[in-house]
């Protein structure tokens, strides 16, 4: 089948089985991959009311039609089941080249159930599935099980796998493949944890897939790598990784700083990717196929915080901002030293960034006093404060072990007021991008169906200039404004949907910048020539559009409305300073955004998916799934 293997591995921890399944070239018309086939499958087989950690919660880790050929950053797969964190709807997408080496291995998606009643590690190589013993690899670091697995496997091996932190259930632990890339939110590595799972090791030797037009493939491969060539926003990437844009953050008074109580950083420049350039970057590594490079590899030798090597990459913009402004932490070498102890220990650098900016601000608001912390003075801008809590966060020891569990359950566990320090969305962490100063972010932190998070829909002030008119999404974007917002994040949401589906990276197509990257056409033409279906761009958001649908379902079935839909207090009061002083985000105003996206979606005024509309994309029978 061009594009895809057609196959998955289902693997049943609990008796040790394993088998293989068909996928029908309808499913993968309908869901096409990643995201909407991982939905498809849990709200077909989960148990909406399972403990996210129990044996019966599933873990997926999913491929799409363009992952593993030489689209330009298809390096991608997804990992999907009942988040420990929110409750709800998890999800992450990591790059590099595990999924590519999934699909080379013989499966478009592996499904992991059940527990094992010891340490395991998977091995797939060829079609062949082995559950093997990890007993002696429990207790490692990411870098030492990933290598001691190579030895035990193939060098070649690509190895996703948690660390201490997953196997200790921390509420927010990641899964990193190859050291250097995260699947890093909802907290995917405890599930893993749940299942006495380490590490999933894959190859395969068959490495050419089949697409349906290979000449005009390599065509339109030509062409993309030209665009590419001559975006600034990839060059950008290239030169400076995404803390590239610390400065221009700053500038526009939306950088987050001190648990978001401000958007200015007065150590902006310092932490920032041209900083990192000129100090500690050592190289630059990159995804199956991407020509941008953007993934960082950094060094620190000798100092308080050497030892820091590029085995474990580099920290990103997300790494940068949460150990960095938002903590009023101006020493990147100690930024670059919290990405490498987070990526030994598997724990996702926002969420952890995040819970201690909230211990922080409950400190200085005298909510936590030195007699809860075990004698530490949790003092902003101190990176030795940063990594003792790190430390103490994975080891779940004294307040670690609250803050273990994230802020929302830490803030109901502390009291005393807590929770207006804790900035999370359905029990998610915050990321790194402040919706005072561009509105649509602010809808998009209320609905997006995984809790907080910043790449539901485009931003604002991507849009500030030109749009993508044959799909209605308009570009000249107000970032203040609130009037449009529902349907630009509505539409941009789709897209989203679909390239978490075809399981592509933003960051090389026109959903980042419309001006400058691969347009939405041409990445159709793309999945034509991979699977030999007459696709247009409309067709790449409707099916967007369904997975998220799905995932709202799931949600749904949890019990998620309207009243859910909300962001931290915090953002309705007046931004302080900055060009984006004065600037907030009222209950009023995500009443009139939410008002509108509802609408746009063609859901009922609490927010709920309608029988009408999942009937016309195509997906009538997950209706009966609604309460
Ligand atoms: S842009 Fe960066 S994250 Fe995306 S595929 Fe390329 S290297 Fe990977």
């Amino acid at each position: 089948m061009p594009g895809f293997i057609g196959r998955l591995a289902r693997v049943d921890l609990s008796k040790g089985k394993f088998r293989e399944e068909e996928i029908e070239e309808e499913v993968f018309r309908k869901f096409l991959g990643g995201r909407g086939l991982a939905a498809k499958i849990l709200l077909e087989e989960l148990d909406p009311n399972v403990d996210p950690l129990s044996p019966e919660n599933k873990l997926i880790f999913a491929t799409g039609p363009l992952t593993g050929t030489a689209y330009p950053g298809s390096g991608k797969h997804i990992v999907a089941a009942k988040s420990p964190l929110t409750s709800l709807w998890g999800e992450s997408a990591s790059g590099g080249y595990w999924g590519p080496e999934l699909k080379f291995a013989g499966y478009d998606a592996l499904i992991v159930e059940g527990r094992a009643s010891s340490p395991v590690y998977l091995w797939i190589h060829d079609r062949e599935v082995e559950v093997r013993d990890g007993s002696h690899l429990w207790g490692m670091t990411v870098v030492e099980a990933t290598k001691k697995i190579r030895r035990e496997t193939d060098e070649h091996a690509r190895v996703a796998c948690i660390g201490p932190a997953g196997e200790r259930f921390v509420r927010y632990a990641c899964i990193i493949n190859d050291m250097n890339h995260a699947s890093g939110r909802t907290g995917l590595g405890a599930v893993m944890g749940s299942k006495n799972l380490k590490a999933v090791a894959v190859y395969g030797s068959r490495r050419r897939l089949e697409t349906a037009k290979p000449n005009e493939f390599k065509n339109l491969l030509v062409e993309a790598h030209k665009i590419l060539k001559e975006s600034s926003t990839a060059q950008s990437l290239f030169n400076y990784g995404t803390s590239g844009g610390v400065p221009s953050l700053n500038e526009l008074g939306i950088l987050p700083t001190k648990n978001f109580q401000t958007g200015v950083f007065e150590g902006s420049e310092r932490i920032s990717g041209q900083a990192m350039a000129e100090t500690i970057l050592v190289g630059r590594t990159t995804c199956m196929g991407c020509p941008i490079q953007c993934v960082r590899a950094v060094r620190v030798e000798g100092g308080r915080f050497g030892g820091v090597t590029e085995e474990t990459g580099g920290p990103q913009y997300e790494t940068v901002a949460a150990f960095g402004s938002l903590l009023l932490n101006d020493n990147l070498e100690s930024i670059a030293y919290a990405h490498y102890l987070c990526n030994q220990y598997g724990i996702d650098t926002i969420s952890t960034g995040v819970t201690i900016a909230f211990a922080m601000e409950c400190y200085e608001k005298k909510v936590l006093r030195k007699e809860d912390t075990g004698g530490l003075e949790l003092k902003w801008g101190d990176p030795e404060t940063i990594l003792k809590l790190i430390e103490i966060i994975v080891r779940r020891e004294g307040l670690g072990d609250v803050l273990a569990e994230g802020v929302k359950r830490a803030a109901e566990r502390i009291g005393k007021g807590a929770e207006q320090y804790a900035m999370h969305v359905k029990g998610q962490e915050l990321p790194m991008h402040e919706p005072r100063g561009k509105k649509a972010l602010a809808l998009a932190y209320a609905i997006s169906n995984r809790g907080a998070c910043h790449l539901t829909s485009s931003h604002d002030t991507s849009f500030s200039g030109k749009g993508i008119p044959e799909l209605g999404i308009e570009g000249g974007l107000d970032r203040f404004a609130v009037n449009g917002k529902g349907r630009f994040v509505k539409r941009t949401e789709d897209l989203m949907g679909f390239c978490n589906s075809a399981v592509i990276c933003r960051f090389t197509t026109a959903v980042l910048n419309p001006a400058e990257n691969i347009p939405i056409k041409m990445i159709a033409k793309f999945l034509e020539a991979a699977t030999g279906w007459n696709v247009g761009p409309r067709d790449l958001q409707i099916m967007g559009e369904r997975a998220v649908n799905l995932t709202r379902i799931f949600n749904v079935r949890l019990g998620v409305t309207r009243k859910d839909d909300v962001i931290p207090s915090r953002f309705a009061e007046e931004m302080p300073e900055g060009a984006s002083k004065g600037q907030k985000v009222t209950p009023e105003d995500l009443d009139l955004m939410l008002d509108e996206y509802y609408e746009e979606r063609g859901w009922t005024r609490n927010g709920i998916p309608t029988k009408e509309r999942l009937e016309a994309l195509g997906i009538g029978e997950f209706a009966r799934l609604i309460p």
